[in-house]
């Protein structure tokens, strides 16, 4: 028999997410984020949900390739622009459009002879001092792709630091605002947080996270936004432990038992990508009821706390995240986001995919 762990990736919850994402941004294109393996779904099995997005958008160049293979019609973006002279003529090659943000990007554009096939979206530093052109540079960037033979077109992009917070987009949009007046062309500039303010709304939209069905807020739930989670991590007990007061578990013997009480053993580990950090009292999914983990997350197994559901035995079901038990919940108990614990789904972890997702509403 093999390991009850398991992962379960829905893809009617991405279908649904993604129509959930055009009410948030009507009449906008969407470019449906699929970078880092769709955030650790997988990205082939991942891209049948999200085939009514508009485009894709990563920034690994082999694996756009390949969805060029899967998806011949679909706009394909990478992100973060070609990375030298060969990916930059292999993009042409493939269709790709380009993310422009550093003006070596340009000078690998301006060796490639015509036609003008390509498009290229220029992106503009809005404060986040990561990628991008400033303002003082953004026309004579914007004019230099202008003179490249194999440039058509030209979209205007800025990303935002802070997005996720209260007003964290006025300057910036400010600032792009100021920079791109009176520049022609498409633009885009929302994440999945930015979407909720209909300033960004300017033509293509880029959300990632919210797809998957967790929140890019802090502070407001997926569920709140009635995001529906994508990917459920999902195991079994293993074993169970009765404790005395002041009997330990686990490494570090860093959680005492102040009361007799009974302890899960689930398999599922840091091995597997559940966070080591999760101190106790994270939440966790156990036999049909809400517990919290105690003592140390080891590799393969963690350990739950049994006292809210009696009943629970060894076979009992364990959801680590998923609909029941939200990712950004368990994230927030350790120190991190739910992107990283998505991202970080361990190899080992057998993925099994849930519905049809060809059903157009
Ligand atoms: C990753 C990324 C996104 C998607 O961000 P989410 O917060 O996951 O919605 C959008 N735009 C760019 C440039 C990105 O790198």
């Amino acid at each position: 028999m093999s390991r009850p762990l398991v992962a379960t990736i829905d893809l009617d919850a991405l279908g649904a997410n993604l129509r959930l994402v055009r009410q948030w941004a009507p009449g906008q294109q969407v470019w449906a984020v699929v970078k880092a393996d769709a955030y650790g779904h997988g990205l082939y099995r991942s891209l049948p949900g999200l085939a009514q997005a508009d485009g894709f958008a990563l920034v690994e160049f082999d694996r756009a390739v390949r969805v060029r293979q899967a998806y011949p019609e679909h706009p394909i973006l990478l992100l973060e622009g070609a990375f030298d002279q060969h990916s930059t003529s292999l993009a042409v090659e493939h269709g790709f459009e380009l993310s422009v943000h550093d003006e070596q990007q340009i000078c690998w554009l301006e060796t490639l002879p015509g036609p003008r096939t390509l498009k290229v979206w220029l992106k503009f530093n809005s404060g986040m001092n990561r990628l991008g052109f400033t303002q003082a540079a953004f026309r004579l960037a914007f004019e230099r792709l202008v003179a490249c033979s194999v440039v058509d077109r030209i979209g205007l992009m800025a990303h935002f630091a802070n997005a996720d917070v209260p007003g964290g987009i006025d300057d910036a949009l400010n600032r792009f605002e100021r920079a791109t007046d009176a520049i022609p062309g498409q633009r885009s500039l929302a994440n999945s947080a930015a979407i909720h303010d209909d300033r960004t709304h300017v033509g293509w939209v880029r959300p990632g996270i919210a797809l998957y069905g967790a929140s890019p807020f802090a502070d407001r739930s997926a569920r709140s936004l009635g995001l529906v989670a994508v990917m459920r991590l999902e195991s079994k007990l293993i074993g169970v432990q009765s404790l005395l007061p002041g009997d330990c578990v686990g490494y570090g013997s860093i959680f005492r038992a102040g009361r007799p009480m009974r302890i899960g053993i689930v398999a599922c580990g840091y091995g597997d990508g559940y966070p080591r950090s999760a101190p106790t009292g994270t939440p966790i999914w156990v036999g049909g009821k809400r517990t919290r983990i105690v003592g140390r997350v080891s590799m393969d197994m963690l350990t739950v706390d049994l006292d809210p559901v009696p009943e629970a035995g060894v076979g009992s079901p364990v959801q680590l995240w998923g609909d029941k038990i939200s990712v950004d919940d368990v994230a927030q108990s350790a120190g991190t986001i739910g992107y990283e614990l998505l991202c970080r789904l361990a190899p080992r972890v057998p993925v099994r995919v849930h519905g049809s997702a060809t059903v157009n509403p």
